[in-house]
């Protein structure tokens, strides 16, 4: 997973973003290999996936943050596609609604927590209290109290990243685990996708010119990304600062980010006792009239021979 290792950020080292390539050439990589990869890396994701459902001691957070048009949307869509529905949810975290706002930050997030044995997907998240909320100080306008919102933004937002890193550890010390992806794309990477997405009419629904507004807010965001990273980034929770250019290159490092921390949980189907293994070979004498498959399996040989 040496590819992967680059873009990790654990707090032992500071991330600077502008030195991240938002691309795969500096990885040197060849497309047909990374395709066959990610294949392999899904169908292995797929059966962990089921694994985790059945074991059901560890729950999984998977936490995708990104300017607009870094393709959030559609790694998901390409990523999980062949995991069983019934073990994942997906939540977008969009601006809070009247009631989310009247709450503390994490209060919806904490409902979108998953039972353990399952997985949820956060489209956009938490951090989204200490991206979009600082660059455009959202955090001023709230209703709340003097002492709150009367401090410093640097103490404001120091507070929350504090409360973040607690709430992950909170989470990880309850048995789940977090996989915290930043996509990183360029600037020219999003201009490229913007414009397509003014171009072709089937893709005219995603383009909302407050995406423009946000954009020129580039290096504010860039700035904030890079705080929340360092101030967030641990050893249990780390980061992955994946280039975001290619979309064939990106949906194979999320993969293998995934594919890490379902490694990590290794999950078992359960055992089960003794008791439980007799009453299945009950159950299998009633259903079949033996208690071991290999005579079933004989029988049905033998019928089978008997009906040519
Ligand atoms: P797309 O890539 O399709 O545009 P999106 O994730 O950008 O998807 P939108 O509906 O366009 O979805 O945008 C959701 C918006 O909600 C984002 O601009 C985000 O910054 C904003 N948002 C999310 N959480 C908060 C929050 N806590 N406070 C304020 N705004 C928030
Ligand atoms: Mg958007």
């Amino acid at each position: 997973m040496s590819e992967l290792k680059k873009y990790t950020f654990d707090g032992s080292s500071k991330l600077k973003l502008a030195s991240l390539p938002t691309n795969s050439k500096k990885d040197g990589v060849d497309k047909e290999k990374i395709l066959e990869k990610t294949m392999k890396n899904q169908e292995k994701i797929a059966e962990l996936q089921e694994r985790l459902y059945a074991d059901g001691t560890e729950g999984l957070i998977i936490l995708l943050q990104a300017m607009d048009a870094a393709g959030k949307d559609s790694t998901i869509k390409h990523v999980l596609s062949g995991v069983n529905p019934q073990g994942i949810d997906v939540f977008s975290f969009k601006t809070p609604s009247a009631d989310e706002s009247a709450h503390d930050f994490l209060w919806r997030v904490h409902r979108s927590v998953p039972a353990r044995g399952k997985i949820s997907l956060f489209n956009r998240s938490y951090y989204e209290d200490v991206l979009v909320v600082r660059v455009h100080k959202l955090n001023r306008g709230y209703h709340m109290s003097d002492r709150v919102i009367g401090q410093k933004d640097k103490d404001f937002f120091e507070k929350r990243f504090k409360h973040i890193c607690g709430f992950e550890d909170y989470l990880y010390e309850n048995s789940y685990r977090f996989v915290k992806i930043f996509l990183n794309v360029s600037e020219e990477k999003q201009k490229e996708r913007f414009l397509e997405r003014i171009d072709k009419p089937d893709k005219n629904w995603k383009f909302s010119s407050n995406d423009l507004k946000e954009r020129e807010l580039w290096p504010k965001y860039q700035k904030a990304y890079e705080d929340a990273i360092n101030h967030t980034a641990t050893p249990e929770n780390p980061w992955y600062v994946l280039p975001a250019d290619q979309k064939w290159y990106t949906r194979y490092l999320v993969s293998e980010a995934i594919l890490k921390a379902l490694e990590e949980i290794d999950p078992q189907y359960p055992e089960i006792s003794d008791e439980e293994r007799e009453r299945l070979k009950e159950s299998r004498i009633i259903l079949a009239g033996s208690a071991e498959p290999e005579e079933k399996e004989e029988k049905e040989k033998k019928e089978k021979k008997e009906e040519k």
